[in-house]
């Protein structure tokens, strides 16, 4: 099959600069570099009009029909990557850090509580090979930031991705901040709602906990910690770490409801195939998946996975969710939301600035921002806010020698592109 490497998509070994007087890491050995794509308008609209993406879509719409959606939760991270079997089925909702605080949730309430929505997922992420038991999981930028931040006490004002980190990340710890949101949703949604920890190194998801607190009565609580933990002030990370993630025991994850004990089962199996699909073509997973450099930073109202749209694989694109009032809904983003997006945005173009000159180094390859509405006149109008920002203004002038930095602006109905066009490039430091 080998449909990531017939995609252009699989990274590529990275062959360091041989210093014979340093003696190389077995990390060092195994980096792989992510192939920088080319993209233009045609780029998206070739890939969105292929029979494997008509399958997709039709599928998600069947189970929107049905309402057998999972609304899933997950940080923008580009190796926080749903399989595409399960992406058929998910109603994404993409911020920084899978969550945050109430305010926060609110703004993606209507998703949640839409009739094609069954179930909701938190999924916090972290990077596996780097955990070690009795201490928190790292590897979250953004969760990793607002421990900094905690850490040095530091008063964070203003513009950027510090004040989504300060102002709308509940704790430094991933998992600790899918439980606190799971729990907050039970006010917004008389829906099950499940909180995953997923490893983006080799994409396995663990359930954390769950939660249902339906109108007719019941709660139901069920986590792998001593429910003593979620107060912030008991926060304990060498007990509930002890014996490596604080997983649900079997009996507890059968409690779920079975939509999301497949969802969990699909994920598993899914991303096995793509790991052996991975080695196959002569990639370790685990190391390609080490650091994060997507070509995309994505902007969306459009409530389908970008991986059924495009079929894109891992580490391609980090992506952020434009709220809409509902899934349906027409009505044009406010103002203070739409900072809150840009907010998190200035993560990927804050690391590129910083990096575009180093193609190993984290985000070196981010180039082209895509901004895709139901029309193209909203979607102008989140373009033309964006350059009014001075970081994406300033990242969109740097003179990236190997692709220019690029605002691609789309319009998109039901996961079918209607139209795109090039907003705004820069050919070697020149905007045109
Ligand atoms: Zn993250």
């Amino acid at each position: 099959m080998s449909r990531l490497s017939e995609l252009g998509l699989l990274p590529q070994p990275f062959e360091k600069q041989h210093d014979s007087t340093a003696s190389s890491t077995r990390e060092e050995d195994h980096a792989y570099i992510e192939p920088l794509l080319d993209i233009t308008p045609d780029f998206f609209l070739e890939r969105n009009r292929t029979p494997e993406v008509k399958d997709n879509l039709d599928e998600w719409y069947e189970h929107k029909q049905k309402g057998e959606l999972i609304a899933s939760i997950l940080c923008g991270d580009a190796r926080a990557w749903i399989p595409e079997g399960v992406a058929r089925r998910t109603a994404s909702i993409r911020a920084l850090g899978a969550g945050g605080d109430d305010e926060f949730k609110e703004r993606f309430e209507a998703i949640m509580n839409s009739k094609g929505v069954s179930t909701v997922a938190f999924i916090g992420h972290h990077d596996g090979m780097l955990f070690v038991p009795k201490k928190a999981p790292r590897g979250c930028g953004i969760t990793d930031e607002h421990g900094r931040q905690m850490l040095s006490g530091e008063e964070v004002n203003g513009e950027g991705y510090k004040d989504f980190a300060s102002k709308h990340v509940r704790h430094e710890d991933p998992v600790m901040q899918t439980i606190y949101s799971s729990q907050d949703t039970l006010e917004l949604t008389d829906k099950p709602v499940g909180a995953f920890a997923l490893d983006h190194r080799t994409g396995i998801i663990l359930p954390v906990g769950y939660f249902h607190h339906p109108k007719q009565g019941g709660y139901t609580s069920e986590t792998g910690m001593n429910p003593k933990y979620f107060d912030k002030r008991h926060y304990n990370a060498p007990a509930i770490y002890h014996d490596g993630m604080p997983k649900l025991t079997e009996d507890q994850a059968m409690k779920m409801p079975d939509n999301l004990i497949e969802y969990w089962l699909d994920w598993e199996k899914e991303m096995e195939k793509v790991r052996n699909e991975y080695a196959r073509n002569g990639v370790d997973y685990r190391q390609a998946l080490k650091v994060q450099n997507p070509s995309i930073i994505s902007l969306s109202t459009d409530p389908r996975p970008l991986g059924i749209i495009y079929r894109l694989g891992p580490n391609t694109a980090f992506k952020l969710r434009v709220p809409r009032a509902s899934i349906e809904d027409d009505e044009f983003i406010a103002p203070e939301k739409l900072q809150e997006v840009l907010n998190q945005a200035h993560y990927p173009i804050d690391q590129n600035t910083r990096n575009f000159n180093s193609p190993e180094a984290a985000f070196s390859n981010t180039h082209t921002l895509l901004i895709q509405t139901r029309s193209m006149e909203k979607s102008e109008q989140i373009a033309q806010v964006a350059i009014s920002k001075p970081y994406i203004m300033d990242w969109l002038n740097l003179p990236d020698q190997r692709h220019p930095h690029q605002i691609i602006v789309g319009q998109i109905h039901q996961g079918k592109v209607v139209d795109m066009k090039i907003f705004a490039r820069n050919e070697h430091g020149q905007l045109a």
